[in-house]
């Protein structure tokens, strides 16, 4: 059997990132920077008003107060969007909204609140100092400035800062294209009848819901019965429009019924072993096609295929996109609060609700987890309750309560 370190280490040294290209920005969500992005404009790029308010001389309002206001002419309105050029003569001022160049002349704005609202002369009832309520030309970023670091994955911010520096497209490794494909003679979709002997198809949903929430664009294939020409078939038409294969099922110790296995032996370039952990022993991993595209052989229990999902596919898309955590997957140590068994020479991955609550936190107390009732790999009642998977070490078979356990968080 291989560690679980072993096998990860093994699937990452297959994994080449996707070339990057210019994506548009509609496209570019999820999507990881392939190089700088440095401001070509200044942010913002003129000076403007940050209130709706009136520009003027901040030398002339400097006696304002409520009790002896000071009276301008206003020679016009300013508002956002405005192109025309714009000057505030000595003794005036100009009405001016939010996001509307400054005039030339002006040097403060009066927010609208400190005025008595006048539109052909106005009342100032307080001073503004210069550059009051005035947002500078590169007050936010300057020309060169860095923006977005290479590597940033990005995110609706990122997005509108992209768009607000100007940029229409950004060289980016896209999201990557994700097929999952779910055999087994006995399953049908849900909303069809069951009858005894079949179940209702699950992981195929799960696993590209959770390459989805891991940025991807991922889609489920067709249920594929237990038939190893319909297998190859479906690897290979799915191969076509993916980045990253996944499949669910048949890959245990079935034997012949064991189709991907028996499948995709047969093309040599997919290898099946047994992993030290539980859930999730039987994986398979290798590259097929022309574009050496990667390929997961999960186990079909729900529980096996989620936690392999989150242990090995994860790290991997991550590398798809040449995209480095800055936390990792690093696990935060809790407290259990039941005793727990573990199978001896593998590393357990039990699932429990980990206690995050504030008050814990504040009282100083480390988190504690309380691993769910039902921890076999078909229970996926039970994987639903959970928020958190429990480490055990492989040469620990027995915890008591009040042990303190490595926790990794679901995403
Ligand atoms: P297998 O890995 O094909 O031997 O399947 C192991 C267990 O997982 C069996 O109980 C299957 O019925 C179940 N299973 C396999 N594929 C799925 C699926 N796509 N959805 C739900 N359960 C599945
Ligand atoms: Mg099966």
């Amino acid at each position: 059997m291989d560690s679980v370190e072993k096998y990860i280490a093994e699937v990452l040294a297959e994994i080449r990132p996707l070339p990057s290209r210019e994506i548009a920005l509609a496209d570019v969500l999820g999507a990881v920077l392939d190089g700088d992005v440095t401001a070509q404009w200044p942010l913002p790029p003129f000076d403007n008003s940050a209130m709706d308010g009136y520009a003027m001389r901040a030398a002339e309002i400097a006696s304002a107060t409520a009790d002896n206001p000071v009276s301008l002419p206003v020679s016009g309105e300013i508002p956002a969007g405005s192109t025309a050029p714009n000057r505030v003569e000595p003794g005036t001022c100009m009405q001016i909204m939010t996001g509307a160049a400054m005039p030339g002349g002006a040097d403060t704005v009066v927010p609208v609140e400190a005025t008595d609202g006048g539109t052909a002369v106005v009342q100032i009832r307080e001073a503004a100092p210069a550059g009051s309520s005035v947002r500078l030309k590169g007050g936010d970023a300057q020309p060169g400035d860095l923006l977005l670091a290479s590597g940033t994955r990005i995110g609706p911010v990122h997005l509108g800062l992209l768009a607000a520096a100007g940029r229409a497209t950004v060289r980016a490794r896209p999201r990557p294209r994700v097929t999952v494909i779910s055999t087994g003679d006995e399953l049908i979709e849900p909303g069809t009848e069951l009858i005894p002997g079949q179940i209702w198809e699950s992981n195929g949903k799960m696993l590209a819901a959770a390459a989805q929430q891991a940025g991807c664009d991922a889609r489920r294939y067709p249920i594929v019965r237990d038939n190893i020409a319909a297998v190859l078939a479906a690897v290979e038409t799915a191969i076509s429009e993916a980045d990253l294969l996944i499949t669910s099922g048949g890959v245990s110790m079935g034997g012949e019924h064991d189709v991907v296995k028996a499948a995709l032996t047969t093309l040599g370039t997919v290898t099946f072993r047994k992993v030290a952990m539980q859930p999730g022993m039987p994986q398979g991993f290798g590259t097929l096609g022309p574009g050496s595209t990667p390929i997961f052989t999960l186990p079909g229990n729900p529980v096996s295929a989620y936690v392999s999902f989150c242990l090995f596919v994860l790290p991997a898309l991550d590398a798809l996109q040449g995209y480095e955590r800055e936390r990792g997957a690093s696990p935060l140590p809790a407290t259990l609060t039941k005793a727990v068994r573990s199978p001896a020479a593998k590393r357990s991955f039990l699932r429990g609700v980990l206690d995050r609550r504030a008050d814990n936190q504040a009282a100083g107390q480390v988190t504690q987890v309380t691993p769910v009732t039902g921890q076999a790999s078909h229970q996926l009642a039970s994987l639903a309750r959970a928020n958190a998977l429990v480490i055990v070490p492989e040469e620990i078979t027995e915890l008591d309560a009040g042990a303190v356990v490595d926790v990794l968080e679901l995403p």
